[in-house]
């Protein structure tokens, strides 16, 4: 027997069909690429996403192709990424810092037929074209420029595209691809997940629920993460579902840009990475600026020092929502908010409740496994792989046959966590990264926290250098805040009494820069490639 209940698809173009039906005149900031600040609304995201349909649909594209972006977070990405996969194609973001090598490869295994592209991305374009041969459009976002034209005759323009007449959206299944996105891919090659509508429907109701992002029609929503770093979180979904008004940065992301950009205009809820935040704290500092419509903002991506967290609460009055997800889980994983039970508690009890990255919503399961794959208990003492199962959680890569999951259905997110008995999960290490002392693990994740908590490091990475006794030893890398000259007997000195004796790093390097990976995280395999024989080097 079946229920008398109406039986709707899920699907990418009935978010912003509610947002221009009851947010219509709700606006979407945004900075151009050129700079300029300029503003539309729900209702306007929503005609010109059908009019681009409409101009894709001209140039003989159809339901299942990949529709690539080079772009930044600005009200033409918006339009792209509704029209494309509201109209049944698949909206494809590229991560514009990644190598030309890795970023050739993407192309051609997604096999994209047009890529949209921002003026900043050109020399990129330009530089790869005759590698790109899926790619028959190339559509520059913005109006006829002659510059773009004398670089790429061939170009065409957004601004004409959606001239057309705007196309109806078409009924989907729900099960049918809308976006695909690519893993940063350290080592190896990136491998693409590609979701469907309903998994992103049924992401989006999840992260707008109160104990997970708790956003509404109330909130003035900053995405700094960007669109090509697993979906901007899914906030630009979120925010059609929820009505919000949105504040796209583009390309100007340094701390004093974004600093400006939340005070102009009354920004309550930001996202990022931690190395934003080092920025904009940064900025703040120095201006004096209290950023007193900020209430709340998202760390995710890496985990969030506890100073920062700290930071926050005590000197802006804004509460950090500590978050964790992957490319490969949409990408909500889990966030952490409070429950009931804790209202009680006192200020510092609660305050290491909210380092940690939060517990799973509704739709998202958590284990941790030993070496063995048995499950480990939820006990917040014991450590093991984490592996994840839900709705929007990958079955398995693009164009790939064979499943990414373990025989009982969970995937491995290769990280190594803890997860206590009321759901809250703990990230100690990604499994690579983790120090292997002795026999005995070291987090890293705790030795960073603890050096960055020195008002002279700006940047710090903790990895296992080889020794000849205990096979791996934490050495912190790490580069000095301008203006500071900490020594490395200073640093290790902060480790005394906060860590087991046989933890505290044996050695701390001062380097001018560590490099980040695409998606603005400590590429630690460079730094162990660099770093790793620093202990043998001095002779322990
Ligand atoms: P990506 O798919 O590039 O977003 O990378 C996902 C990985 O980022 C996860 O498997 C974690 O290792 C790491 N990550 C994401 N959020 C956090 C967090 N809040 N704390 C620690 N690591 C995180």
């Amino acid at each position: 027997m079946s229920g008398s209940m109406m039986q709707r698809p899920l699907l990418i173009s009935d978010l912003i069909r509610h947002a221009a039906t009851c947010h219509a005149d709700t606006e979407i900031v945004s900075r151009e690429t050129d700079g300029a600040l300029t503003a539309t609304t729900w209702a306007e995201v929503e005609d010109q996403s059908r009019r681009l349909l409409a101009g894709l649909r001209a140039l003989g594209l159809g339901e299942g192709d990949r529709v690539a972006t080079l772009a930044w977070n600005n009200h033409r990405h918006l339009k792209i990424w509704f029209g494309v996969s509201g109209g049944g194609m698949v909206c494809h973001t590229l991560n514009p810092r990644l190598a030309p090598q890795q970023f050739i490869f993407i192309v051609n295994d997604a096999a994209d037929r047009a890529i949209f592209f921002d003026k900043t991305f050109m020399p990129l374009i330009v530089g790869t074209k005759e590698h790109l041969g899926s790619i028959e459009h190339f559509i520059f976002m913005g109006s006829r420029d002659e510059e773009v034209l004398a670089a790429l005759p061939e170009a065409l323009f957004f601004d004409d595209l959606v001239r057309s007449e705007p196309a109806e959206w078409p009924v989907l299944e729900e099960t049918a691809p809308c976006s695909l996105c690519y893993t940063s891919g350290t080592t190896g090659n990136p491998k693409g997940v590609l979701y469907t509508n309903r998994s992103t429907l049924l992401h989006t109701f999840s992260i707008a629920l109160p104990d997970a992002l708790d956003l509404s029609a109330r909130e003035v929503i900053l995405p700094v993460v960007p669109m090509f770093h697993a979906s901007a979180w899914g906030v630009p979904y979120a925010a059609a579902m929820v009505g919000a008004r949105l504040v796209m940065p583009g390309p100007a992301l340094d701390g004093d840009s974004l600093l400006a950009l939340i005070d102009d205009q009354k920004v309550t809820l930001a996202l990022g990475v931690p190395t934003i935040w080092m920025m904009l704290l940064a900025a703040a500092e120095a201006s004096g600026s209290k950023m007193e419509s900020l209430r709340r903002n998202v760390i995710g991506g890496s985990a969030a020092p506890p100073s920062m967290i700290a930071t926050f609460r005590e000197r802006y009055d804004c509460e950090t929502i500590h978050a964790w997800g992957m490319t490969e889980t949409s990408p909500l994983g889990t966030a952490n908010q409070i429950k009931g039970k804790h209202l009680n508690l006192d200020a510092d009890a609660l305050a290491l409740l909210r380092l940690g990255q939060g517990r799973p919503p509704f739709g998202i399961e958590l284990r941790i496994v030993d070496e063995d794959g048995a499950a480990l208990p939820h006990d917040g003492q014991a450590q093991g792989a984490l592996q994840v199962r839900g709705h929007w959680v990958v079955a398995r890569y693009f164009g790939k046959e064979e499943s990414a999951l373990s025989p009982d259905g969970w995937f491995d997110t290769g990280d190594v966590a803890s997860i206590d008995a009321d759901g809250y999960m703990t990230i100690r290490d990604r499994t690579k990264d983790i120090i292997k002392s002795g026999g005995e693990w070291i987090s890293s994740v705790d030795l960073e926290n603890i050096a960055v908590e020195h008002p002279g490091i700006a940047l710090a990475a903790a990895i296992g250098a080889r020794h000849p006794k205990w096979d791996e030893r934490p050495v912190i890398v790490a580069v000095r805040a301008e203006g500071h000259d900490p020594d490395e007997e200073e640093i290790r000195a902060l480790y005394e009494g906060r860590v087991a004796r046989w933890q505290i790093p044996d050695a701390v390097i001062f380097t001018d820069a560590i490099e980040l990976s695409a998606t603005g995280k400590v590429l630690k395999n460079r730094l162990r490639e660099q770093f790793g024989d620093v202990l043998l080097e001095r002779g322990v």
